[in-house]
């Protein structure tokens, strides 16, 4: 079961990567940011929590996390960037001279910040992230010792209600993934398409992730995987 302090701490976090990626893509376009320091850093986890100590006073207030919280913070915001976007590269474009470019991995996302590409939710990560989905729900079902078949499951995730509480159920598990660096790639975009859409393929505009909507839907959910499973 998720525990409802540690998912509104997690989800503050993901509200935060999102206002921290929003503030680097103008920092960077206002020259704020700049790329003439080289950096020794070989991945992007490793080159982001030493970034942010050093950057921290700098940091917008609503976008940076407690202190305490920096490196859990650090593995949020760069498994945001690789589960969400692409890199691309526009040669030609860069307004910075090529010598006075760092190709660390940090640098190399943040001068492409204000062109992120959104990930493509491919078939193979709709597939992952109905794993997921039924991961969610067995896990339930396996705290109330039962044991449901996966069959079972699917059959229950047909229903709408059922897949959008197991898709921010399965969000909700993915947080907490994420706070240790787990990477679980574009499948992370399908889960939140699955609440965050409707039935018709379209974002909902008024739509604001909460803890407690997770919360929420993990109680409907185990409620639908006990009561449609075979006792
Ligand atoms: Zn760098």
């Amino acid at each position: 079961m998720l525990d409802a302090a540690n998912m509104q701490r997690l989800v503050d976090m993901q509200h935060r990567s999102y206002r921290l990626l929003k503030w680097v893509s103008q920092a960077v376009t206002s020259q704020f940011i700049r790329f003439d320091t080289a950096h020794q850093y070989t991945t992007l986890p490793e080159a982001t929590e030493p970034w942010m100590v050093e950057h921290y006073s700098n940091l917008p207030v609503n976008a940076r996390p407690d202190r305490q919280d920096l490196k859990a913070f650090s593995h949020f915001f760069s498994t945001y960037l690789s589960n969400s976007f692409d890199l691309v590269a526009k040669p030609g474009k860069q307004r910075y001279s090529p010598g006075a470019h760092c190709f660390c991995p940090m640098c190399s996302w943040f001068v492409e910040a204000p062109h992120l590409k959104t990930k493509k939710v491919d078939s193979r990560a709709k597939r992952r992230a109905q794993t997921m989905r039924v991961n969610v729900m067995a896990g339930l079902a396996v705290e109330r010792h039962r044991s449901v078949p996966d069959s079972v499951l699917e059959g229950l995730l047909k229903q709408r209600s059922t897949f959008v509480d197991a898709s921010l159920a399965a969000y909700g598990v993915d947080l907490m993934e994420r706070e240790l660096g787990i990477v679980n790639g574009p499948a992370v975009l399908a889960l939140w398409r699955g609440f965050a859409w409707n039935e018709l393929g379209s974002p909902n505009p008024r739509f604001q992730l909460s803890a407690a909507a997770i919360m929420d839907a993990q109680s409907r959910l185990l409620e639908s995987v006990v009561n449609g499973a075979p006792s």
